[in-house]
This record gives structure tokens, sequence and C-alpha cells, in this order.
């Protein structure tokens, strides 16, 4: 569609400390509920574009890593004032070019200035580690060191908090980053580097070119990088993950999900739909941890169902900026016809609708907020449908509820709903999920908590947000022995 208005926010590359057009194609994004309305044009970087950030961080990276860990902590904190600073405007910029809800918004740039802090405010913790000798005198101790230039790309469904995870963590520790942020949300990701530049980073610790992915694969395959920190799909991750093991390459994927909730017979039905309908529809459904299969056992089912379809109904469906609205537009056009494709493909395949919002006029990306009753085998079982949609299913025994939650390639989150302890149990230790919630919706996780999923939704290693594992992953160790000397008399 071509878009007519324009609100010009600022879209541009960020290498070596100064701003500039990159040498690619000219894009632009757009508000959208309101997708006539340009946010930003811009020009996407070159191979030639990322190259010079590889070069900027490069020789950035020994000047900022020599600043030690409490002077990149200082740094870190007053890039988290900045920000403090601009917290309405900046979530205002992603409420009109990513479409979550204001109150989203807001609640997303709190959750990413406090991340920051938390990985400034861990510099003065201790992370090394000393160990005891066979031989008196002797003091073993393992230090860390940068891994040197890493590069961090990340999506669109949380565009500050998922960079906030990665770029925090990997400056903390001496890193020099060169981030790739999704194409959709090039003047929120500008507004976001511009805190860092103005709290006092150094040019060349953090670089940013906009990207389409096919140029990015540039960014996966430079020599330059120790390590790639990851968040998206499973296909772009295992491109990652085949570029990164030829050459030794650290990573640390978090990719999609397939996320279920069992709902015992021994709760509330009330209760559950009220976090449910936050498990599977907050964010418009565009949640890697969303609730995207309910799988009730026993009598509950209809209580439930009934109770899950009143809420749904219930939801507002709108522009963000609007404070009446709860649920926002998707983020482009392409997905607002994937997900109804996959919703249309679920009825056909025997799927009952039981609950659709309403959805206002207008050529706003709008998707109805949409409960499916039906089995695996809908389409909306089988594939991770990035939206507002959610398919319950009914069965018999905990059993085959633990067999179908477990029934796909993914293990992000799981959720279980029961008020028996020894369930409670039994389900913590058989739910195949990276991120179990027991009576909580499936999404949400507090910021210093490890975080990250199971089977084909990770890839096996330190995981992300707590202080302790980002700095497993974002250093490399040496195990020092050292011993004293005798003093040689020559020397005196
Ligand atoms: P995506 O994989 O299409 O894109 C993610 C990022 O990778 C974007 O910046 C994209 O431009 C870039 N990219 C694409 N191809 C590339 C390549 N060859 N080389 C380098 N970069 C490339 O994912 P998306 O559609 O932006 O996000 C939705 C997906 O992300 C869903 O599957 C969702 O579950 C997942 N996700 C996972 C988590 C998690 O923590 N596990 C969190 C949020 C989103």
């Amino acid at each position: 569609m071509a878009a007519s208005s324009s609100t010009n926010s600022k879209a541009q590359q960020f290498i070596s400390g100064s701003w500039s057009q990159g040498a690619g194609a000219e894009a632009f994004s757009s508000n959208p509920a309101k997708p006539d309305e340009i946010v930003a044009k811009f020009h996407h970087s070159s191979e030639a574009d990322i190259s010079a950030a590889l070069d900027a961080a490069k020789k950035a990276q020994s000047d900022w890593e020599n600043l030690g860990i409490i002077g990149r902590g200082l740094i870190l904190r007053s890039v988290a004032d900045v920000m403090q600073g601009r917290r309405d405007s900046l979530a205002a910029l992603m409420t009109r070019e990513q479409g979550k809800t204001l109150a989203e918004a807001l609640g997303e740039v709190d959750g990413s200035i406090e991340t920051i802090r938390y990985h400034a405010a861990s510099s003065r913790n201790s992370f090394g580690a000393t160990f005891p000798s066979s031989f008196p005198g002797e003091h073993i101790e393992v230090v860390r060191e940068a891994l040197g230039v890493v590069a961090v790309i990340t999506p669109w469904n949380f565009p500050t908090q998922i960079p906030a995870w990665k770029i925090a963590p990997a400056l903390l520790w001496g890193n020099t980053v060169v981030w790739k942020p999704a194409s959709d949300v090039p003047a929120l990701s500008s507004a976001f580097v511009e805190a860092f530049q103005d709290g006092g980073l150094p040019a060349g610790v953090l670089n940013m070119v906009l990207a389409p992915g096919r140029t990015a694969q540039a960014l996966v395959d430079s020599q330059m990088i120790s390590g790639i920190s990851f968040t998206g799909s499973v296909p772009v991750g295992n491109t990652i993950a085949r570029s990164a093991s030829d050459r030794g390459v650290k990573i640390q994927l978090e990719l999609g999900g397939h996320n279920p909730a069992i709902v015992m017979p021994d709760v509330d039905p009330d209760f559950v739909a009220t976090q449910l309908v936050v498990g599977a529809m907050s964010g418009s459904g565009q949640k890697c941890t969303a609730t995207r299969r309910i799988i009730t056992v026993g009598k509950i089912h209809a209580p439930f169902l009934a109770a899950l379809a009143e809420k749904v109904d219930k939801l507002v469906v709108g522009d963000g900026s609007d404070p009446s609205t709860t649920t926002g537009p998707v983020v482009s056009a392409s997905a607002k016809s994937e997900i109804e494709s996959a919703i249309a493909d679920a009825v056909a395949q025997g799927g009952r609708i039981v609950a659709r919002s309403k959805v206002p006029e207008g050529p706003g990306h709008f998707v109805a907020p949409t409960v499916i009753e039906g089995n695996m085998e809908l389409r909306t079982c089988k594939e991770e449908v990035f939206g507002p949609v959610t398919t319950v299913m009914n069965v018999d025994s905990l059993d085959e509820a633990l067999l179908i939650a477990n029934a796909t390639e993914f293990g992000l989150t799981a959720s279980f709903f029961s008020s028996s302890d020894a369930d409670i149990a039994r389900a913590t230790k058989e739910l195949v999920a990276g991120l179990i919630k027991i009576n909580a919706p499936n999404t949400g996780s507090e910021l210093h908590v490890p975080f990250g999923g199971l089977k084909a939704s990770t890839f096996p290693g330190p995981r992300e947000q707590n202080a302790q594992s980002v700095a497993d992953f974002f250093t490399i160790t040496k195990s020092v022995y050292r011993r004293i000397a005798p003093r040689g008399k020559q020397n005196d």
C-alpha cells in the first residue's frame, strides 16, 4: 500500500558514533493502526555499511574493555537515566510504529530501563571465582574477558525489551556491538540507540544497521564477530546456527514457541479464563510466550470455554494510542493476512469459533481476538500463528493432557492450572518447556530470571536475562594458576 502522510521520525544507521543513511534501498515504516501514516522514511544499510559497522566495533573494543567493568556500568546507568527522561516519547513512538497499546508500550519501556539499570548495577557483583590449590602458596582464579565484537539481531515484537536484554550485558562485559533490529521499527530503534549515545557511550561501542534479513546475513557470516545473540523464528535461527558453528562463533538463540496451558477440573474456571485471556491475547498474541493451545481436562471444559468467550468478547480492538483499546493491531498487512488465513484453515479443518471480538472498520491491521475449539490436527495447533488466536481442546485425563502439551517441536513456555500439589509436581516434572507457570499466564517473565526454551525453541547454552547466565554467554573465561617465583640473585 502507498503510504501518504509522514510524521518524519528519525531512522538512520548509526556507525562509529555518527548517524547516516544507508547505501541500500529506500524503505519506510508505517503506523499499523493507520497504515497511511508513514512513521519514518529510511535507507537500508548495504553490505558495505555492515562492514563499516563491524570495523568501527572492532576498533572501539579494546578501549571499551580497558575502561573496566565499573566504568562501563556507570555509563550504562547514565544511559538508563537518559531513557527514563524519554520514557513517554519512546512509548508513544512504540505504539505508533509497532502497534501495541500505550499501556503495553509504557510497560515495555519501563522494563527496558530497569533491565539496563540491573545490568549496570551488576558491574559491582563478583563473577570470577577462586579455587584452592594442591600447592601451598598457589592462587587459582577464573577471570573473565569479553568475547570481542558481538552481533545482536532482534525481532519487532518487543522492540526495546529484547534489545535491552542483549545489548546491556554485552556492553557491560566489554564487548562492542553491531545491532540489527527488525526493519518494521527503524525509528524506535534509532531513538533507543540515541539514548546510548546521549548517555555517554563512546563512538563505535554500539553500532546499528538497518537491513533486511538477506543483507544481514553478511553480519552473521562475518569473520569479525565472536558471538551472536539472536531472537526470532526457528528457520532464521537455524540458518544462523549453521553459519556460526562452522567458525566456532558463540551463539544464543531464542526462537519460536507453541505454548500449551493445561486446565485441571479442580480450579475456578473464571479465574483461569482471566489468566489465559492475558496469556493468549495480550500484545495481540504477538508474543513468543503466548498461550497457543489450551487443554482442558474433564468437565471444566464447558464452564471454562464460556468464561473465556465472555472475556474475549469484551476486548476492545483498536488504535493502541486510544486509552480504551485493550488489543492493538498486528504489526503489518502480511501478518494480518497470514493470521486470518490460518484461522480460515482451522475452521475448514473442523475447528469451531467460540469467540471473536469486533474489529474497527478501516484500513488498520486489526485482527479479531479469536478462540477456536478443536484438536491438534488444526493448522492453529501445528504452526506458530503469531497473533491473537488460541485453540481449546478437551481430554479426559492428565496423562492425555501432558502428551498433547508436549506434542510439538517447541518447548518455550507452559502453564498449568490446578489446586493439587501432586498434580502440580507431576506437571512441573513432565512438561517440556524452559519456562513453566503454575496458575498464571504463559506470558511474562522477570527481567532478572534466566529465560529461554527447550527443544527447537532455543540453542542449548547460557540463558538470557539473568546476570550470571549472561556473563557466561558474553565472556570467555581463563583459569589462572599463580605461584610466587623466588627472586633471582642476578637481578639484584
Ligand atoms: P524473524 O526470524 O523473521 O526475524 C528476526 C530478526 O532476524 C529480524 O531482525 C530479521 O530481519 C532478522 N533476519 C531475518 N533473516 C536473517 C538472516 N538471514 N540473517 C540475519 N538476520 C536475519 O522473526 P520475526 O518475525 O521478526 O519475529 C517473530 C518470531 O520471533 C516468532 O517465531 C517468535 O516466537 C520469535 N520470538 C522469540 C522470542 C524468544 O525469546 N524465544 C521472543 C520474541 C520473538
